[in-house]
């Protein structure tokens, strides 16, 4: 049967100040019914706001929507993401994602939950340091 989640019938939520640094804005997509795992959340990052540095038990695909974002792998440089990028984050990968310094930045976020129900581990926060580094030149 089709079933059709109206725009208003949810709230956005802002994401804790535990997981995420600055103002993160979370708007539930889809949370799949068992058989599925499928989740889909657009998360919109203000201007400085990105993820703690985390990982993923079965990985994690970004789908930027709107604005200019960053993304970078623990040991890798720091990426500038537009909209109609896709990020694939393999599973276990170390990484962050955000917002560009003074950008507002909106992405898709797919992901499964592992065997017992995990979909993130979350660790420490990222530097300005980090954030605020020159990104690679885009490919
Ligand atoms: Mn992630």
């Amino acid at each position: 049967m089709t079933k059709i989640i109206r725009a208003n019938a949810r709230d956005t939520k802002t994401q804790p100040p535990t997981n995420f640094v600055g103002t993160v804005y979370a708007d539930e997509v889809s949370v799949g019914e068992a058989p599925s795992r499928m989740r889909a959340t657009r998360v919109t990052f203000t201007p400085g706001g990105r993820t703690n540095w985390h990982t993923h038990p079965v990985g994690q695909v970004l789908f930027c929507l709107i604005g200019v974002g960053r993304y970078q792998l623990e040991g890798d440089q720091v990426h500038e993401i537009r909209p109609g990028d896709t990020v694939i984050i393999p599973p276990g990968a170390k990484h962050w994602h955000g917002s560009a310094p003074g950008q507002l930045f909106s992405h898709l976020a797919l992901s499964e939950n592992d065997d017992d129900g995990r979909g993130a581990d979350w660790l420490e926060p990222v530097s300005d340091e980090d954030y605020n580094a020159a990104p690679a030149p885009m490919t």
